[in-house]
This record gives structure tokens, sequence and C-alpha cells, in this order.
């Protein structure tokens, strides 16, 4: 263990380091507070790694008090363990010292065995302060770790594997959320469903990976067509994708889905296997306002209005936008 004796009188200095020699401890006792304050890297040194400081009470000029108070002000010194060095009068005094942080206290004249004795057992109180302390820094750096995997997680969660947009299960929360807004407070809500044309015979015709390409290429072509912040569009499974639109109303919807139709016609992406030569898709456009109470009675959901309203654009003949219910200007 290292011991730092800081005491005003070279004889008391000369008595402690003799009375510690049994302990083994590496002692050392400058004379003077600054180089005490060196010593224990109060001056912007490196701090030397000092388990007990053995500090004067009463000393001309800055007293034990004061120092103590001083050296308790540096973070790197909040475990060290102080031990006041007090003659019988000044007792009084040692309430002060205790709520300035001292650990424990020796009255002289000095007994050897009892200054060894709490000399050892305040170092190995610091150092298992000092280890806890680090223990805890580790916690808060692994905790930082854990919250940050957390986000991620949560965001994998949410994201489909293929084509990094919105996946299933984010979007069957947001439509959750979206139908309880507009529930509440009547905010217009319009669901796009979407279904790529024809794909099996593109997946026939170049392959199994370059279908997987040609679902990146529409997703992000989507994602693009449907900008806002309080736009959500997800894979909702296979080749089929889902627009949720808050704070939009049905012509919105409808012009969202002639957009997608220009981007798609612009993109151009070849299939060999339709009839236009190029990846389209049909959509199928509801806003959860044009379902009437009968609707809702016979447990039609926005969801089924918008499959419908595709099943429809499918119907009558692919690369278009039909709006539920039937008889609505398509897009
Ligand atoms: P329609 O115009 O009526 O929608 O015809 P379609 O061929 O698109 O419809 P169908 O449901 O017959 O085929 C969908 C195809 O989508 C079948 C399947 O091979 C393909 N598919 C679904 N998920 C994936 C995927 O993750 N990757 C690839 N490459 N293909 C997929
Ligand atoms: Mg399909
Ligand atoms: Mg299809």
């Amino acid at each position: 263990m290292n011991v730092l004796i800081v005491d005003d009188s070279a004889l008391m200095r000369a008595m402690l380091t003799q009375a510690l020699a049994p302990t083994g401890a590496a002692v050392r006792a400058p004379g003077t507070l600054d180089e005490a304050r060196a010593a224990l890297g109060m001056t912007g040194d490196d701090p030397a790694g000092v388990d007990v400081l053995l500090l004067d009470l009463i000393m001309p000029g800055t007293d034990g008090l004061t120092f103590l108070r001083e050296l308790r002000g540096h973070p790197h010194l909040e475990d060290l363990s102080v031990i006041m060095v007090t003659a019988v009068q000044e007792e009084e005094q040692l309430d002060a010292a205790f709520q300035a942080g001292a650990t424990d206290y020796v009255t002289k004249p000095i007994r050897p065995a009892a200054l060894c004795a709490r000399t050892t057992s305040a170092a190995r109180l610091t150092r298992a302060l000092r280890s806890r302390r680090e223990r805890e820094a580790e916690l808060l750096v692994l905790n930082g770790r854990l919250n940050a995997l957390n986000d991620q997680l949560e965001l994998l969660s949410q994201t489909d594997a293929l084509t990094g947009i919105a996946n299933r299960r984010a979007f069957d929360a947001q439509y959750g959320h979206a139908l309880a807004l507009h529930a509440r407070s009547q905010l217009p809500v319009t669901l796009l469903m979407m279904d790529i044309d024809h794909f099996k015979g593109y997946n026939d015709a170049l392959g199994h990976p370059a279908g997987d390409a040609c679902l990146q290429q529409v997703a992000h072509t989507l994602r693009a067509c449907a900008p806002r912040s309080t736009d959500l569009v997800a894979r909702y499974g296979g080749e089929e994708f889902a627009a949720l639109l808050l704070d939009t109303d049905r012509e919105g919807g409808q012009t969202v889905a002639l957009r997608i139709r220009e981007a798609l016609a612009e993109l151009r992406l070849p299939h060999p296997r339709h009839p236009l030569g190029f990846v389209t898709v049909s959509v199928g456009v509801a806003e959860a306002a044009d379902l009437s109470g009968p609707d809702v009675q016979a447990g039609v959901t926005l969801k089924d209005a918008a499959d419908r309203a595709l099943y429809h654009a499918k119907a009558s003949g692919r690369n278009r936008a039909e709006t539920w219910p039937a008889g609505r200007a398509p897009a």
C-alpha cells in the first residue's frame, strides 16, 4: 500500500513513517503542502496511486481541515481514505473533519500497532471504493452499448431485410395508430395497397435473384413517390406493398398512385413477359372516411377496402389505380 503523510512537523513525519514500517507500506512524507499536492495529483500531475493519507489536523498556514476540503474537490481523490492525526485536546474539531470527508482519526501520542491496523484497513477501503467505481463506470459503458444495440434491433425489427423499407410489422403498428387517430380526431387517412403486375412471369423469365433486385428498385421508387414524414411505405409481403398516408384524403391518395405509375413508366424496368414490356404495379386506394357505418358493422376494414380496390384494378387491366368504393373516379 502507498501512504502519504502530510504534517508540518519533521519529527512527526519521521515518527509516523517509522511506526508504519511493520506494514511494509511505501511511505512518502513531503515537507511542504505543494509537494503533497503534487504527490496526490492535485496540480495536474498524474495521481501517484496513494491509498491512505495521514493528515495533521492543526498546521500553520493551511490547516488539515482546509487541505482536506481542497482535496475532496478533486474527483479522482473522492475515494481516498484520509486519517486525521490529532492531539487529544483537538478532538472537538473532529466533527468538522468528518463532515469534510475524513475517514478515521488517530490521536497523539501515536500507538504504532493501532496506527498500522487503522492504516491497513483504510487502504483496503480505498481500494474497495475505487474498484466499485470502476465497475460502475464499466457498467455505464456497457449500458450505453446495450441501449445502442437495442435501438439497432428495434430498427431492424421494423425493416424489411430485402428492400430496406418498412416491413409488415412496422406497417401493422402504424396502421393501428393511424386508425385510432382517424377515429379520435377525424384525421384523414388513406391506404394504398399495391401489387406488382405479372411478377411470377418476371421471376420465371429472369430468375429469382433478378426478381429480388426488381423488388428493391420498385420499393425505392414507391418510397420516393410518398416522401412525407407522415407517409409510410412498407413491403406488405411477397411482391405486395402498402402506403399508409396520414393527413391525406382520397384525392391525395389518387395523386400518389398516379405519381407511382408515372415513376415506374419512367424507370422502365424491362419485363419480358409483360404486355407493356416494363414493370408496373396495380394500386387499390381507400380512404378511411369513405367506410360507411354499415361497412364498419359488416366488418369491412380500411385494409379490406384497399384490397378490393386493388382486385378491381387487376381485373380492369393492371397498371392502374382503382378507388374504393367501386365507381369512384380512378386515377
Ligand atoms: P398479378 O399481375 O395478378 O399480380 O400476377 P403475379 O404474377 O404478380 O401474381 P402471382 O401472385 O401469381 O405471383 C406473385 C409472384 O411473386 C410469385 C412469387 O414467385 C413472387 N415473389 C413473391 N415474393 C418474392 C420475393 O421475395 N422475391 C422474388 N424474387 N419473387 C417473389
Ligand atoms: Mg401478389
Ligand atoms: Mg402480382
